[in-house]
């Protein structure tokens, strides 16, 4: 029972097979291959217009290029306060802008509001020498909190962005699973809402090692080959992350695998929902379940050899858990290669936890 995340999984077989597959003969390196130029066609289709795309091996990398080339030395990126570049990324984002600052804003459900958004920008008002310069909106969808911005929020979000002169980006290391969970197409969730730059995820979803910096504008795109060759990021045997994601785009690949991740999510999150005592913190729209368990019913699960994370609530949401709870709050993420076992025998436990009144 691994519901530890989407990257404690191995990749989809589709992919790995294509990766061997590309390992015969002799091609161009550093990305000057067929299966990168084919990876590279797959994103503007997917996106429906001609994008200026780029493969890079993590996420990190992908979000810390591409803010990188959004923002000045001296400038803002504005992004939630539990957002992953500003909590799990080790100051990466910091780092390869040459110390931009991160402005985290709070919000309900890892949510930015169009009010706090503006009273963020309001904060950092443009041409006062002694504040950094706003640059950048850094929204990730999903978000870390497993919830969604509508296309209609992103527009929002994207227009008061715009109209104080800064970028967009998003940062859709699970953007397949956002996408597989509302009625729109990519474009609509990505450019078509005002997206300037994407991190596209593939790695969680189902490659080894793979993430898109997807740029709509492909004229703010123009230096980006010599950040990522100094970055690091450049991979010598290029074709093997152009093999990954044309793989992870063939035939809708990527849409079935995160529909599959998604569906094991509504399925565990709705018998969860009928454990007596357990609480479900955010709806569960796509492949993430953020809940609140009694303490016994956590013990059993461990005891059992379920793994998953501890969760800590940020400010704004610490209010959901009552005072005196002797509630855990964890995460629980499923993956394309989740098994209906795991999740039958997962419930089977917490079930008969919550119903036990002796002590184990
Ligand atoms: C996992 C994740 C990333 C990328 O992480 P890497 O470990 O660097 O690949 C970026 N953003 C979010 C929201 C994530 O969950």
């Amino acid at each position: 029972m691994d519901f530890a995340s989407d990257n404690s999984v191995g990749a989809s077989a589709e992919i790995l097979a294509a990766v061997a597959a590309a390992n015969a003969g002799a091609a161009h390196a550093y990305g000057d291959d067929d299966w990168t130029a084919k990876a590279q066609s797959r994103l503007d289709e997917i996106f429906e217009r001609k994008t200026a795309s780029f493969l890079v091996a993590t996420g990190t990398a992908a979000n810390a290029l591409a803010l990188a080339v959004l923002t000045p030395p001296y400038g803002a990126v504005f992004c939630h306060s539990s957002a992953h570049i500003m909590e799990d990324e080790c100051g990466a984002p910091e780092f390869f802008t040459a110390g931009a600052k991160l402005v985290g804003i709070d919000g309900a459900a890892g949510k930015i509001t169009p009010e706090a958004l503006k009273a963020a920008l309001a904060a950092f008002p443009r041409g006062l020498v002694t504040h950094v310069q706003p640059a950048v909106l850094s929204l990730s969808q999903a978000t870390e909190c497993g919830t969604l911005y509508t296309c209609a929020e992103i527009a929002e979000l994207a227009a008061i962005a715009h109209a104080m002169g800064i970028a967009v980006h998003m940062d859709g290391a699970r953007f397949a699973n956002a996408l597989v969970a509302q009625n729109c197409t990519a474009a609509e969730m990505s450019w078509k809402a005002g997206v300037d730059v994407l991190s596209f995820g593939a790695t969680k979803n189902g490659a080894l090692a793979c993430e898109a910096v997807v740029f709509f504008n492909p004229q703010q795109a123009e230096n980006f080959v010599y950040r990522r060759k100094r970055g690091g990021h450049t991979l010598s045997k290029g074709r093997f992350l152009g093999a990954q994601m044309a793989a992870y785009l063939e035939a809708g690949h990527w849409l079935a695998l995160a529909a599959g991740a998604n569906a094991h999510a509504a399925r565990l999150a709705a018998g969860l929902a009928q454990v007596p005592g357990i609480r479900l913190v955010w709806p569960c729209v796509a492949n993430e379940i953020f809940l609140l368990v009694p303490e016994k019913v956590d013990r059993f699960l461990r005891g059992a050899g379920a793994h998953y994370y501890d969760w800590t609530f940020t400010a704004v949401d610490r209010a959901l858990a009552k005072p005196g709870d002797d509630a855990i709050f964890i995460r629980l993420v499923t993956s394309f290669a989740t098994e209906p076992a795991e999740i039958a025998q997962f419930l089977a436990i917490a079930g008969a936890a919550a119903t036990t009144s002796t002590k184990a």
